[in-house]
């Protein structure tokens, strides 16, 4: 389908952030006549700290409007990145903003030149912005001169354009051919086959899938591989620039998490995991009859049979159902969300795959993207999604919009503690042992093996890849794939075959292009799964509890959020107990496959 022949329930209601593209380029005026005050009011003049206060009462006004600007064109390219105008406005709005911040880059550069017992007085006055001031205190060490500051905010749009290249491939220029098996055609494209195919029954369809989409990607494995190159050594770079002793530090440092904390999330889950996800993958060659279970098989459902198709209309009551527990405010929020048009779930060509959920600040709604398959694993994103919006809701209206820049460690928590909760409300709806194995298996198949095993398995390549740039060294198509596969290799053993395409894996995830990101999955949902223990349990209190820590937004470091949830993540237990509970479920459902007979 094309953009334009989209029903428009399918789409999100932009109007909810501008009613107008002119009303959004006013916006934008705002932005800049902003940006020019506080040139022409406080540059050379932040040396005390009434004058630091004030000044960045008006950068974050700035901020707040560049969110809902930036938002409002970028949202509208996501959808159509075929379109374009949406790409011509997305850029020139980002263009705009850029200028901004490089007009205003001097500000953070005088406060850190000022004496720290004025930037100290500055953080006692600061009110919203008393966090920012305390973290700038933190990154003193490695700024850098104001005209090299200036300078490296002047190119801040250059820094995206390996993103934007592997973008543009993957989404523009790619186009897949038409397949056939037994002498029967099908589409391929490529959200077509993370949705889809991936997923489907028929294994000759399935693998056929897979190898004519691994090797249309492979055709784009240099450029692809150019740009991510470009992405890591650039990390690199800055790194070095920044002082900063490795580009590990580098990249935790703004998430305030220790190397520690990072390498344990890894090496634990490789090793203590993988005995568990072999015995899944087991489970499933047998009940698919698999005579071997090769990467191309992993996506399978352990009952695909027993898959209902689900209703948007269902969804939301659904939904709504596994999170009451949350609350009457929270409910009335997933209403809201299916009512006001929120959600854009269209499948069309040209917009961008996956799911994910944006919450500009001071806009008293949300933004999803997903591609709805009518799944119940479709629905099981929903409930995620609309998790990052419960998130934002609680603490953009709790925060100013600089306590709102959540570190990613915990920034998936909130999302997959929907998944589990949902998935505990369907286990109480129906006790059949086929139900049961059914949610078990939409558990381990989505919510873990998504976070825990997909996103864990990248995280490990990226490390491994970040420790070769570290040492001097560069990346190119050949040793990327050759890292993936030794990593899938590691994890799964002798239990799945790495057909021919599971090396290009490292093509297929943006997370790539966003620093470290790909490990806080696991990291989150360890938080999740502790979580919606105690809410399932105790119900209301530790909900209560629960959104607390979420209002809290980025006020605390990731250890405290844990802490303020009822999680001590300083040792290895939450994790360990975690890797049990997963551990158990497959167990079950095992034992279920007995009891089943099939
Ligand atoms: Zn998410």
């Amino acid at each position: 389908m094309k953009r334009s022949e989209v029903p428009v329930v399918q789409t999100w209601d932009l109007g909810l952030i501008y009613k107008s593209r002119e009303e959004a380029w006013q916006s934008a005026e705002r932005i800049k006549e902003l940006a020019e005050k506080a040139e022409q009011v406080y540059r050379g003049k932040l040396k005390d700290a009434k004058s630091i206060v004030n000044c960045l009462h008006l950068y974050e006004q700035m901020h707040e409007l560049a969110s809902r600007v930036s938002a409002f064109f970028s949202l509208n390219q996501e959808t159509d990145y075929n379109n374009a105008e949406n790409v011509f406005n997305a850029n020139k709005a980002e263009n705009l903003i850029t200028d901004c911040l490089t007009k205003t880059s001097f500000i953070e550069s005088e406060i850190l030149e000022a004496e720290t017992n004025v930037i100290e007085e500055a953080v006692r006055q600061g009110g919203s912005v008393a966090c920012y001031l305390k973290k700038l205190l933190r990154k003193k060490p490695h700024i850098l001169h104001p005209e090299a500051e200036k300078v490296l905010a002047g190119l801040g749009s250059f820094m995206s354009t390996p993103y934007n290249v592997y973008n543009q491939a993957k989404l523009a220029d790619m186009r897949f051919d038409d397949f056939t098996v037994n002498g029967k055609t099908y589409p391929l494209g490529y959200a077509l086959f993370e949705d889809s195919y991936e997923y489907e029954q028929d294994t000759a369809v399935r693998r056929a899938a897979f190898r004519c989409f691994s090797d249309k990607i492979r055709q784009y494995e240099n450029v692809t591989a150019s740009a991510y190159n470009a992405y890591v050594c650039r990390d690199k770079r800055m790194a070095d620039l920044r002082g900063f002793d490795s580009v590990f530090d580098y990249l935790l440092f703004d998430e305030n998490v220790t190397r520690d904390l990072y390498d344990r999330q890894i090496d634990v889950i490789m090793e203590k995991l993988a005995p568990h996800m072999r015995k899944y993958a087991a489970l499933l060659q047998r009940v698919h009859g698999l005579d071997t279970m090769t990467y191309a098989d992993l996506k399978l459902s352990v009952d695909p049979g027993y898959d209902p198709k689900v209703t948007m209309e269902e969804a939301e009551q659904y939904i709504a159902g596994g999170l009451a527990v949350m609350g009457d405010d929270y409910v009335a929020m997933i209403h809201q969300a299916f009512r006001e048009r929120w959600i854009d779930y269209a499948t069309n060509d040209g917009k961008s795959t996956g799911g994910f959920c944006e919450t500009p600040y001071g806009v008293p709604a949300a933004f999803i993207l997903l591609s709805w398959q009518s799944r119940m694993s479709d629905m099981v994103t929903l409930a995620h999604e609309l998790g990052h919006a419960g998130h934002f809701r609680e603490c953009n209206a709790a925060q100013g919009y600089f306590d709102t820049l959540v570190p990613m460690y915990y920034v998936e928590a909130p999302s997959t503690i929907n998944e589990l909760l949902l998935a505990g409300y369907l286990e109480r709806q129906n006790s059949a042992p086929r139900f049961r194995r059914w949610v078990l298996g939409n558990m381990i198949g989505n919510t873990y093996y998504h976070n825990f095993v997909t996103h864990l398995l990248e995280a490990a390549y990226q490390r491994e890849v970040y420790r070769i740039v570290d040492k001097g060294g560069s990346v190119q198509a050949e040793t990327l794939s050759a890292i993936y596969r030794d990593v899938l290799k590691q994890f799964w053993g002798e239990s799945v075959e790495l057909t021919d395409g599971a090396e290009l894996t490292w093509m297929r995830q943006p997370h790539y292009y966003m620093g470290l990101y790909s490990y806080t999955y696991s990291a989150g949902l360890t938080i999740a799964t502790e979580v919606s223990g105690q809410i399932l349990k105790e119900g209301e209190r530790a909900a209560e509890n629960w959104k607390k820590a979420l209002r809290a937004g980025s006020t605390v470091t990731p250890v405290e959020f844990a802490r303020m949830a009822g999680v001590d993540i300083t040792t290895d237990r939450a994790l360990l107990d975690t890797i049990e509970t997963i551990g158990s479920m497959i167990d079950e459902m095992c034992t279920l496959t007995e009891e089943i007979g099939f």
